[in-house]
């Protein structure tokens, strides 16, 4: 039997807990299961048990066997001696602490159901284990852990934030620049648009920004886009601008065959989103600021809904005409921006700040954007999910990544309810 599953019932308190007694006949009494450690050390820290008449504070840890202590080298670990209880499916040996004290141990008692629901559970096929019971779960409890898959998720997004504000002297308007770049990449270029975007410091964009010319010059050149200038007139323009910028503050472009356009829509290809990037720049200064002070959807998308420059209407590459078209950023690639940069930002402006209003507002704006719509979102609605808002989809993103993938059920509060659902209602 796996290991992680006496863990559960250890933590959800699963086991029996009247008439307890240690191997040795001692009577036990669990005071506090203690708190589970993810880290090297015992399975279970600050612990408290009365065994007898002494109450004992401490560590908990937990093995199938008891002789697993002596088989992962407990007996002769110092970091164990701390070790007040072993837990054990079933006590084979003693065990003794590095100090040569005897530690006490309990047999963990349980209904063989949770297992076997378990087992069936991580065995399952289905394009998620619970795929078939998930339906029996009240929408309460999934209710409250969308909430808090969703808050995990927009943490994870902050350690990005995190790094950059460290690299940018903790300048949240720098910071902010490079997020925002790296989301005009969507996937495919975000990690090249990242590389023009901290090989082009915002503070000499920023010297240019009222010039919408000059901003497409620095970043086109910047881009390394601007290197062969010959069929276009527009591009060459553009090319003898950045060649005179380019020297006046010693810039470096990046490699421009970084950029990929295979299997790309044309209006997602990195020109049209460089063009669109540089719109943004140009139309406003102090962006960050202005959101947090204002972090409303009309605003937002007011905010980025600018126009490319003229050129653009009539070109997806340079030297390229095409039929005439607005090259304004589209409501679902202003929604994507809010989902990947701009939540995440104010989220972790807010936790630095501790403003928990502007926290919630943060999370609250994902309740204005539609649902993104891709094939893990329509799975989870065809298994009778609700999903109505990006907040909704972010969430169920989450959890298929990081538990349903690997199978991380018993971490899952949807978990938790599929395998003791039938036990809570035998109680009731
Ligand atoms: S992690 Fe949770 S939602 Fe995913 S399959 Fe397991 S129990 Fe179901």
């Amino acid at each position: 039997m796996k290991e992680s599953i006496l863990h559960y019932i250890w933590q959800y308190k699963l086991f029996t807990q009247r008439g307890l007694t240690t191997t040795d006949g001692d009577s036990i009494e669990i005071i506090d299961i203690g708190k589970l450690n993810a880290d090297a050390g015992p399975d279970f820290f600050n612990a408290k048990v009365k065994i007898g008449d002494t109450v004992w504070a401490g560590n908990v840890e937990i093995h199938t066997l008891a002789s697993d202590w002596n088989r992962h080298n407990h007996q002769i670990d110092k970091s164990y001696n701390t070790v007040i209880l072993h837990v054990v499916k079933k006590s084979d040996t003693s065990i003794f602490r590095a100090d040569g004290e005897k530690i006490p141990q309990l047999e963990l008692q349980y209904a063989a159901d949770i297992e076997q629901n378990y087992e069936a559970l991580i065995n399952d096929r289905k394009w998620i284990p619970c795929a078939d019971k998930i339906a029996d779960v009240p929408s309460i409890f999934i209710q409250s852990w969308k909430n808090a898959l969703l808050t995990e998720r927009v943490v994870q997004k902050t350690e990005h934030i995190q790094a950059l504000l460290s690299e940018n002297n903790q300048l949240w308007e720098d910071a902010f620049y490079v997020s925002l770049a790296r989301s005009f990449g969507f996937n495919t270029n975000s990690q090249t648009f990242e590389m023009l975007a901290k090989s082009l410091p915002l503070s000499i964009l920023g010297k240019h920004k009222n010039d919408l010319f000059q901003v497409e010059a620095l970043l086109f050149g910047q881009a390394g886009l601007l290197l062969q200038a010959e069929n276009d007139l527009y591009q060459r323009s553009l090319a003898k601008e950045y060649t005179f910028l380019k020297s006046k503050y010693g810039l470096t472009p990046i490699d421009g065959s970084l950029w990929k356009l295979l299997r790309l829509r044309p209006d997602n290809f990195p020109h049209v989103r460089i063009a669109q990037f540089a719109a943004i720049i140009h139309s406003s200064s102090k962006l960050f600021s202005k959101i947090i002070e204002n972090p409303d959807i009309e605003y937002l998308m007011q905010l980025m809904k600018c126009e490319s420059s003229e050129y653009w209407k009539t070109h997806y590459l340079f030297g390229e005409t095409s039929n005439s078209k607005s090259k304004k950023l589209g409501k679902s690639s202003i929604y994507s921006l809010i989902i990947n940069t701009v939540v995440p930002l104010v989220f972790c402006y807010a936790s630095r700040k501790g403003n928990d209003e502007l926290k919630e507002k943060a999370l609250m704006l994902l309740e204005k954007i539609p649902a993104e719509r891709n094939s893990i979102i329509t799975a989870w609605q065809n298994i009778g999910m609700e999903i109505s808002s990006a907040y909704d989809s972010q969430a169920f993103l989450q959890l298929k990544k990081m538990y349903c993938d690997d199978k991380k059920c018993l971490r899952c509060r949807i978990g938790h309810k599929v395998l003791t659902i039938k036990k809570l209602e035998a109680r009731i």
